[in-house]
């Protein structure tokens, strides 16, 4: 029996890759991946190992998840080292949790190697500051999008200090915004889209919820960050709230929900 190592590729830019990735994907026999793993990272795995595409190609699943968890299952009671490599890190938004429970349900030894969610990829690639303290209290990791993880947003938890990272936004900006615009966000909080963060191809475009319905669509994959933290001048828009002569430092909220 060997080790499944479930590991964290970045948001793209190998560089990015953390010691442990890097030198488990120089040892591994096999390596399963998503469709999100950058050919610079695919290209630091062991001439000698195994490579075997998981994910999606032109949009089509090439394996369903109970697949890639009976292959994980049996690759883990074959070969000594295996790798199951995944965008950004495996644990947000990446269906780990299916392929831990059928490990452990197997009885094969695994463990969990972080990398860079793209989130904190697409920040530094906006150079904002999530959790600036003069605007923002939390951050919201987030999606729409349903299937299996049957996930619904919980607008309950957006405040006017929250900084919102949509994940898998979709193509359909105009919906998107009308989503946000009906979980009672004001039209003009700003937002980026990041696209291809941390990659050779990365874009940036400044918007905010109103005008993103009539936004060019960037390239996939793409996030939202949405909040305070995302506005240009967020130190500008700050500085009126953060006068140390007055008495409450408590943020006033906004039009948010
Ligand atoms: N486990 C991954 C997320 C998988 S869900 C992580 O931690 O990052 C896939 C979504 O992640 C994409 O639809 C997109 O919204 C986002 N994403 C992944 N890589 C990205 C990148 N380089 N730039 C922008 N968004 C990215």
């Amino acid at each position: 029996m060997g080790k499944v190592y479930l590991i964290g590729a970045g948001p793209g830019d190998p560089e990015l890759l953390t010691l442990k990735a890097a030198r488990l994907l120089d040892c591994a026999g096999v390596v399963l991946h998503d469709a999100l793993v950058s050919e610079g990272v695919l290209a630091r795995i062991a001439p000698t190992a195994e490579i075997i595409n998981v994910g999606k190609r032109a949009g089509q699943k090439l394996l369903t998840q109970d697949e890639i968890n009976a292959l994980l299952v049996s690759c883990g009671r074959t070969r000594a080292t295996v790798v199951r490599l995944k965008g950004g890190d495996p644990t947000v938004f990446g269906r780990a949790g299916e392929e831990i429970e059928a490990l452990r349900r197997a009885g094969i030894e695994y463990e969990i190697v972080p990398g860079i969610s793209a989130a904190l990829g697409a920040a530094a690639a906006a150079g904002i500051s999530l959790t600036d303290r003069r605007v923002a209290s939390q951050i919201v990791f987030a999606t729409f999008s349903r299937g299996i993880e049957g996930s619904v947003m919980d607008w309950g938890c957006v405040t006017s200090t929250t900084t919102l990272v949509l994940y898998m936004p979709g193509a359909d900006y105009t919906e998107v915004s009308e989503r946000l615009l009906g979980g009672g966000l004001p039209a003009d909080l700003p937002c980026v889209i990041v696209s291809q963060a941390t990659g050779a191809q990365q874009k940036v475009r400044w918007s905010n919820v109103g005008k993103l319905a009539s936004e060019e669509k960037l390239a996939a994959p793409a996030l939202l960050i949405v909040g305070r933290v995302a506005s240009h001048d967020v130190e500008e828009l700050s500085a009126k709230f953060w006068d140390t002569s007055r008495s409450d430092r408590i943020l006033p909220r906004t039009s948010v929900i």
